[in-house]
C-alpha cells in the first residue's frame, strides 16, 4: 500500500470533524459528567467524540449540529428497512392508541405470533425470547452446557456474541491477536474454558475437536461474521463443523443475530443446508425494538421449561422486559413485511451492496490503494447488502478470516476503523466496519453520493503520501 503520513492525515480529519461538530462536542462534555465516556455502548462513542443525533429517518441521521448523513450503520444493522419506517410507526401508534404497548407482566398474544413466524421461516422447533443478542448468546451456552454436562466452549477468533461472560475472548480488536481474554471481572476459569479456533480453517477445527472434542459443550459460530469482518463461512467448513459437532456430541450454535433475515427472509443456515442445534436471532427481528430469540431443538429449549427441576433445569428465565408487548408487536409487523416483500427487497439491497463493493475497490485501486471489499460469497448468495472495506498490506484477493482483517501485517484496521470512517463522516456518510449495511431506503442516488465521497477521499489521501 502507498505509505501515508497517517498521523498528519488523522489530525487534519479530526480538525475538520471538530470544526463541524461544535455542538456535539458540548453535548459530549455534558454527557461525560453523567455517563461513562458520554454514552452506553462503546461502538457509538467514536473518537474524538461522537456526534449526537437528533433525528433518524429513512437513510439519514441528523445531528445536533444540523448536519445530515447517509447512514449505513442503521441501528447496528438492525434497520434493514431504514430508520423509523412509517408503517411500523403507524402500527405502533395504533397499538398505543388501543392502550397496549407497555410492559404488562402477562404473556400476551403477540409473542406467539412472532415465534410462529420465526419458526415457520427457520424451521426452529421451539423459541424463547429475551431482550438482547448478548443475553440470547449467554442463555444458549447455558442450555448447551446443561444438555451436555460439559464445561468447554469452542469459539471463533474474531467472533462477537455480545459482552457476556462465556465468549469474552478473542474478540475483534485493534491491538492483539484474536485469542486472549478481553475482560476482567470474570470467573478464574473463564480463560481456560473458552477454546479458540480460526474461522474457515477446517484443519484447525479438526485439531481442536481432536484435543477437546469430548469436553466441549458447544461450538458457537456466526455463519456470516459481522464485527469480525463481514465474512461468510465457506460451505465445506460449516459442513465440517456440523459433522464434527455430531461426531463428538457437541451442540452447534449459530449466532444469526446479524445474518438472520438479512440475506433472505430466514436464517442463513438454510442457504447452507445445515440445521444447527440452536440459533440466535436479534436485530432485524425486532422491527427497531429490543428483541432477541434463542430458537432450535425442542429438547434443548425444554431445559428451561418451568416444570423441569434442578439439576436439569437451566434458568433461562426472568427479564421484566422479555417479550415486551411493543417489541413483539413491532417484530411481528416487521417480519411479516420482510416475508411479503422478500422477492423484491433482498435483490434490491443486494444489488446496491454489490455495486458499492465493486466500485469502492475500483476507486481505491485506481488511486493506488489496494483495497478489497468483503460481504459476498457467490458460493452462498449472488448479492449481498453487507459491505466491508479492507486496506491491504499483503496481496490477497479475498478476505476469508478475521485474523486477516485484524492482523496489521495483512490489513490496516486503523485505516478502516479510524481514518476512513472519520473521512467519510466529514463527507456526510456514516459508515461502520469499512462501510456497513445497505437498507431498503438507500437508493442508487445514495450509493452514488457515497461513492463520490470515496473518490474524493481516495484522491485526498494522496496528499499525505510519504
Ligand atoms: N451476536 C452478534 C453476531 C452480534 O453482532 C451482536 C451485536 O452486535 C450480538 C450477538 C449481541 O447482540 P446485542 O447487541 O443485541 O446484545
Amino acid at each position: 500500500m502507498i505509505k501515508l503520513d497517517k498521523e498528519r492525515l488523522y489530525l487534519d480529519l479530526k480538525n475538520t470533524y471538530m470544526q463541524k461538530h461544535k455542538k456535539s462536542k458540548e453535548f459530549f462534555k455534558h454527557a461525560n459528567q453523567f455517563l461513562v465516556y458520554g454514552g452506553s455502548h462503546n461502538l457509538r462513542l467514536n473518537d474524538p467524540f461522537p456526534f449526537y443525533d437528533v433525528r433518524c429517518q429513512g437513510p439519514l441521521v441528523t445531528t445536533v449540529d444540523g448536519d445530515s448523513y447517509i447512514d449505513f450503520w442503521q441501528g447496528h444493522f438492525a434497520n434493514i428497512l431504514g430508520h423509523n419506517p412509517l408503517f411500523i410507526r403507524e402500527a405502533l401508534q395504533e397499538f398505543l392508541q388501543n392502550g397496549e404497548g407497555f410492559v404488562t407482566g402477562f404473556p400476551g398474544q403477540y409473542q406467539t405470533q412472532l415465534a410462529e413466524l420465526i419458526s415457520r421461516q427457520t424451521g426452529a422447533e421451539k423459541i424463547r425470547f429475551t431482550t438482547s443478542g448478548t443475553l440470547a448468546a449467554m442463555y444458549s451456552i447455558m442450555l448447551a452446557k446443561s444438555y451436555t454436562q460439559r464445561e468447554l466452549i469452542l469459539k471463533i477468533g474474531g467472533g462477537w456474541h455480545g459482552a457476556q461472560p462465556y465468549t469474552l475472548k478473542g474478540m475483534p480488536n485493534l491491538s492483539k491477536e484474536l485469542e486472549f481474554m478481553e475482560s476482567t471481572g470474570l470467573s478464574n476459569h473463564s480463560d481456560s474454558s473458552i477454546i479458540m479456533t480460526r474461522f474457515n480453517d477446517p484443519e484447525d477445527l479438526e485439531d481442536k475437536f481432536r484435543l477437546y472434542g469430548d469436553r466441549l459443550a458447544c461450538l458457537i459460530i456466526e455463519p456470516f461474521m459481522g464485527a469480525g469482518g463481514f465474512i461468510f463461512s465457506q460451505k465445506d467448513y460449516l459442513h465440517k463443523a456440523r459433522e464434527l459437532t455430531h461426531q463428538y456430541g457437541v451442540q452447534l450454535i449459530f449466532d444469526e443475530v446479524v445474518s438472520g433475515f438479512r440475506f433472505h427472509a430466514g436464517g442463513l443456515q438454510s442457504l447452507y443446508g445445515i440445521n444447527p442445534d440452536l440459533s440466535l436471532f436479534g436485530k432485524t427481528i425486532g422491527g427497531g425494538m429490543p428483541v432477541s430469540a434463542v430458537a432450535g431443538r425442542r429438547d434443548l429449549l425444554e431445559l428451561c421449561n418451568p416444570k423441569i427441576s434442578y439439576p436439569s433445569k437451566v434458568n433461562f428465565n426472568g427479564g421484566t422486559f422479555s417479550a415486551h408487548p411493543a417489541s413483539m408487536f413491532a417484530g411481528t409487523v416487521y417480519l411479516q413485511y420482510l416475508i411479503e416483500n422478500a422477492e423484491s427487497l433482498y435483490p434490491q439491497i443486494g444489488r446496491l451492496g454489490n455495486k458499492a463493493r465493486i466500485e469502492i475497490e475500483r476507486i481505491f485501486r485506481h488511486y493506488g490503494f489496494p483495497v478489497t471489499c468483503s460481504g459476498l460469497d457467490t458460493d452462498i448468495i449472488s448479492e449481498s447488502s453487507m459491505v466491508g472495506v479492507h486496506f491491504l498490506h499483503e496481496k490477497i484477493d479475498r478476505i476469508t478470516s478475521p485474523e486477516q482483517v485484524w492482523n496489521t501485517n495483512t490489513c490496516d484496521p486503523e485505516m478502516r476503523e479510524k481514518i476512513f470512517k472519520l473521512a467519510m463522516i466529514n463527507e456526510n456518510v456514516n459508515i461502520s466496519h469499512g462501510f456497513g449495511g445497505v437498507s431498503s431506503v438507500h437508493s442508487d442516488k445514495h450509493i452514488q453520493a457515497s461513492l463520490d465521497a470515496v473518490e474524493r477521499i481516495a484522491r485526498s489521501f494522496l496528499r499525505y503520501k510519504i
